[in-house]
């Protein structure tokens, strides 16, 4: 089964590359499988983590 990002809609191929595949993110929202890429991945902990410094201060 192909994994698609949601956010840029890059794909991997879990069966070709599973290297890669792990390094992707997975999770399930209301039954829904949500898949995202590994800079998107990087790019959303960025977010996360200027949220939290934002907030410190
Ligand atoms: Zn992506």
């Amino acid at each position: 089964m192909l994994l698609t990002c949601d956010f840029c809609s890059a794909t991997v191929d879990p069966t070709t590359d599973p290297a890669s595949a792990l390094t992707w993110s997975s999770s399930l929202e209301r039954g829904v499988a949500h898949h995202m890429c590994v800079p998107c991945t990087r790019a959303q902990v960025r977010d996360i983590e200027a949220k939290f410094a934002l907030n410190a201060r």
